[in-house]
C-alpha cells in the first residue's frame, strides 16, 4: 500500500515526470527524481550557449484540456510561459497558404525549459544520473545508475517517465509484462537544425508547416516572446525540423551532410545559408503509434509509467499522463 511516508522514485525529469513528482510531493509523499541529463525538461528543450539560444525540441504547446489549461495559467502567472502568436504558413510543395489562426499557442519564457524548471524547483532531483537497472527486492525497488552504481536508498514505488523504448529496456527483467506494453509503441527520430544568421531573413512567416519535403517545420526562434534579449551575437536564430520519415531513413547519416540537405531545402523555401549552425538528433522524438491507456499503474509491483506515448503525444498529453498517474497512485 502507498502511505504518506512512502518513498517514490521518478525516473525522467521531462514534463510528465515533473507533473507526476510535484503532485505526489504536494500530497506528502517522499519523492526523488532521477534524470540522466544535466538539466530538466526532456524534449521541451532549449540549446543555450553564451551567444544564442534556440528551442530545438517542442516548439509550442496548446491547452485544450481544462486541467492542463489551468496549469498553463499557473505557469503564465509565475512568468514562465506566454502566449505566442506567430505568423504561420503552410507549404504543400507547390504553394504557401496562410495558417495564422486564433488558436492559443504557448511557449516557455524566456525559454522552453522554463516551465519544467519552475516545476522542479522544490523537488529532490538527482541530475546526471542514468538509471540502468531496477530490481524488486523484498517488495522494494533497488536502483542502480551508470554514474554511481547501486544507489543507497530503496523505494516503495517506481515511476518511469520516459520514451517507450527506454522504459522497455529498464523493465525487461523486473516487469516483463509492462516492458511488452512499452515495446508496442514505436517511436521515431527527428533531426533538428539550429541556424544562426547575421541578418534578418525577410520571410513572411515566423512558423512554417512543410509538406512533401524532407523538412516538416521551420521557425524563427527569436520571434517568440522574450527571446531577442538573449540572441546577442546574431540577428536571427531559426530552427528547422526534418520529417520523422526522412529522419528515420537518415538516422545514421553524418550530421554535416544532414545539415547540408536541410539547408538546401530551406533555401528553396526562401531561406539562406546560415553563418553558423548546430544539429541535434532526437532519437525518440515522436510516436509512430500511441497507446490509449493514458498512464499505467501496476498495483501488484508498484510500478507506474507515464509520458506522451501513453496519451496522444505532445506536451499537453505528457503533462496529463503524469498528473493522472499521480492521482491514481494517491487513490491507491
Ligand atoms: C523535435 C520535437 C518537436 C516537438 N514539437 C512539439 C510541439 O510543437 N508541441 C508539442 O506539444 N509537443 C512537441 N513535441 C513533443 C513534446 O516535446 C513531448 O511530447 C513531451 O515533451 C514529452 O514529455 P515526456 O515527459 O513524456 O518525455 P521526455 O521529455 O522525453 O522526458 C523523459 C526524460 O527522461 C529522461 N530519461 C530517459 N531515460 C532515463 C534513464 N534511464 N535515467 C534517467 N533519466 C532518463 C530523459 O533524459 C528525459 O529528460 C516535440 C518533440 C520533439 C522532439
Amino acid at each position: 500500500m502507498i502511505k504518506q511516508q512512502s518513498k517514490i522514485a521518478v525516473i525522467g525529469a521531462g514534463i510528465s515526470g515533473l507533473a507526476c513528482a510535484t503532485t505526489l510531493q504536494n500530497a506528502g509523499l517522499e519523492v526523488t527524481v532521477f534524470e540522466k541529463s544535466r538539466g530538466v525538461s526532456g524534449r521541451m528543450s532549449t540549446r543555450v550557449n553564451n551567444q544564442w539560444q534556440c528551442d530545438h525540441g517542442a516548439q509550442y504547446f496548446t491547452a485544450s484540456n481544462p486541467q492542463f489549461a489551468a496549469e498553463v495559467q499557473r505557469w503564465h502567472e509565475a512568468g514562465v510561459a506566454k502566449l505566442w502568436q506567430p505568423r504561420l504558413q503552410m507549404f504543400d510543395g507547390v504553394k504557401f497558404t496562410d495558417k495564422t489562426s486564433l488558436k492559443y499557442r504557448y511557449v516557455g519564457v524566456p525559454r522552453q525549459t522554463s516551465p519544467a524548471k519552475f516545476l522542479a524547483q522544490n523537488l529532490n532531483l538527482l541530475a546526471s544520473t542514468t538509471i540502468n537497472k531496477v530490481e524488486l527486492i523484498d517488495n522494494q525497488w533497488q536502483l542502480s545508475s551508470k554514474e554511481h552504481g547501486q544507489l543507497n536508498h530503496v523505494f516503495d514505488a517506481l515511476i518511469l517517465a520516459m520514451p517507450s523504448p527506454q522504459a522497455k529496456v529498464l523493465l525487461e527483467s523486473s516487469a516483463p509484462k509492462l516492458a511488452k506494453v512499452a515495446a508496442s509503441v514505436v517511436m521515431q527520430g527527428y533531426w533538428s537544425l539550429m541556424c544562426c544568421f547575421n541578418n534578418k531573413l525577410e520571410l513572411p512567416f515566423d512558423g512554417l508547416f512543410v509538406q512533401n519535403s524532407l523538412l516538416s517545420w521551420v521557425a524563427r526562434d527569436n520571434a517568440k516572446p522574450c527571446r531577442t534579449l538573449y540572441n546577442t551575437a546574431y540577428s536571427e536564430i531559426w530552427v528547422l525540423h526534418a520529417s520523422g520519415e526522412w529522419s528515420e531513413i537518415h538516422i545514421d547519416e553524418n550530421a554535416d551532410i544532414v545539415a547540408e540537405k536541410m539547408i538546401t531545402e530551406f533555401i528553396k523555401l526562401g531561406g539562406s545559408i546560415p553563418q553558423a549552425y548546430t544539429t541535434h538528433l532526437w532519437r525518440y522524438a515522436d510516436c509512430a503509434n500511441y497507446s490509449t491507456l493514458g498512464y499505467i499503474w501496476d498495483n501488484a509491483i508498484h510500478v507506474g509509467l507515464c509520458g506522451d506515448w501513453l496519451n496522444g503525444g505532445k506536451v499537453q498529453g505528457a503533462w496529463l499522463s503524469g498528473q493522472l498517474l499521480a492521482e491514481q497512485l494517491l487513490k491507491t
